[in-house]
């Protein structure tokens, strides 16, 4: 188990006060705060290594370039995959895109289905209706049971061979529903669907292994894995990225160019156009080896233990409601308050006065509040620093907001 108090040392975003009162973030499942090994990192790097990457011939962009490729190995080590099928991007909205652009108009025809789950952040699901509406391909989601899981008979129903691609959010960051990945890339691959998995949420809570979730691509964020923005990875299986068209034209990724036809380079440095976010990847990499050192194990067992402690606690607030109560479930705690007039914003602003931060809102899944029948929850969500003291200060703050609710 770890210890979350003895972690926050590491965390200069959780010292010091909101509002007057000491700062409780609850907001990991948007973004994380950054640790030093990250924030040190990035500076000594500018400070000390910083230079462009692939072009110039002098010490300082050799080192920068071996740098920014040694991240790539890194992250292939998190997720168990070869260094040639690490794409780095902007982030999973990003990825999501280069695989529904690139691969979407490559392989998609009138007639073709992409199936995605009906959890999915907009992501997931706006990339694949602009390339339907350019290929005439149809996207269709599944429903979900009352408790927020997906419902797996109307999934092994859909699962046709009219089924190109099938989108799985691996934690839905709306729920904290945990999808069974492997078993339902394993159904999709009867018929010879490829797999995306969004790992946004995932990836910062649970051991990923590209090998045994048996996907073919997944994608996920530096900000949410405690890394900087602007960065991100699309992992891609090596022949299905080599099936792929370009999607973004410029430097970087070409083999040659004339003005009558340019030839491309071979994956990663297909997708990756123009000159790279290159502090972030070294921000990303010291993320990644600071959640290893960890381990990713570790950090599922711990806050395993303090969802149910929130949970637990949670139930003891007078007319509050969960969303979300999948039997796979985690990090994620989205609720609201059932009194009249009561919108889950209010909920956010008065616990915002308490120094407390929370996110009110439709949390970019529309559909899921759509099927729920509400406009917006209230949601929690937990991240290596959160301690036991945090879920009380929210508890305590929920109380005093639905005090001042029902008034
Ligand atoms: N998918 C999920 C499940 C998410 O939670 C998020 C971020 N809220 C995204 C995709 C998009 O990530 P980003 O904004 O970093 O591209």
């Amino acid at each position: 188990m770890l210890d979350a108090l003895a972690l926050r040392a590491q965390f200069p975003g959780l010292s010091g006060s909101a509002n007057g009162k000491p700062f409780v973030y609850l907001d990991s499942a948007a973004t994380t705060q950054k640790p030093l090994a990250v924030i040190e990192r990035m500076d000594y790097f500018l400070r000390n290594e910083y230079g462009t990457v692939h072009r110039g011939l002098y010490a300082r962009s050799v080192r920068s370039t071996q740098l920014y490729e040694d991240a790539r190995a890194t992250v292939a080590r998190f997720l168990n995959a070869e260094v040639d099928e690490v794409v780095y991007t902007m982030g999973t909205t990003d990825a999501i895109n280069l695989v529904a652009w690139s691969w979407g108009r490559a392989h998609l025809k009138k007639g073709d289905r992409v199936l995605v789950t009906g959890m999915e952040h907009h992501a997931n699901i706006v990339p694949w209706q602009i390339t339907a509406e350019i290929t005439g391909a149809e996207l269709v989601a599944c429903p979900l049971l009352d408790d927020g899981s997906l419902d797996e008979e109307a999934f092994d129903r859909l699962c046709d061979e009219r089924v190109k691609l099938v989108g799985l959010v691996h934690i839905a960051n709306s729920l904290g529903t945990i999808n069974p990945v492997q078993r339902l890339a394993a159904r999709a691959k009867r018929h010879g669907a490829l797999v995306l998995v969004d790992a946004a949420q995932s990836a910062p809570h649970l051991p990923l292994d590209v090998k045994t979730l048996g996907c073919d691509f997944l994608a996920f964020s530096g900000h949410k894995v405690y890394g900087p923005t602007g960065i991100g990875v699309l992992w891609g299986r090596r022949d299905v990225l080599a099936s792929m068209p370009p999607w973004r034209g410029g430097g970087e990724m070409i083999e040659k160019v004339t003005f009558e036809r340019t030839t491309f380079a071979k994956p990663p440095a297909r997708f990756e156009a123009g000159t790279p976010p290159i502090t972030e990847a070294i921000g990303l990499a010291a993320a990644l080896e600071w959640l290893m050192a960890l381990g990713l194990a570790n950090i599922a067992a711990t806050e395993h233990a303090l969802y149910t402690y929130a949970e637990a606690r949670l139930a003891e607030v007078p007319d509050l409601v969960r969303y979300g109560q999948a039997p796979q479930r985690s990090s994620v705690l989205a609720f609201n308050l059932a009194l009249p007039g009561a919108h889950a914003a209010d909920v956010s602003s008065l616990l915002d006065m308490q120094g407390i931060a929370i996110r009110a809102g439709h949390h970019c899944a529309q559909p899921v509040m759509a099927r729920f029948g509400v406009p917006a929850t209230a949601r929690a969500s937990l991240g290596v620093y959160t301690t036991r003291d945090d879920i009380d200060r929210l508890v305590e703050g929920l109380l005093k907001a639905r005090t001042m609710l029902a008034m």
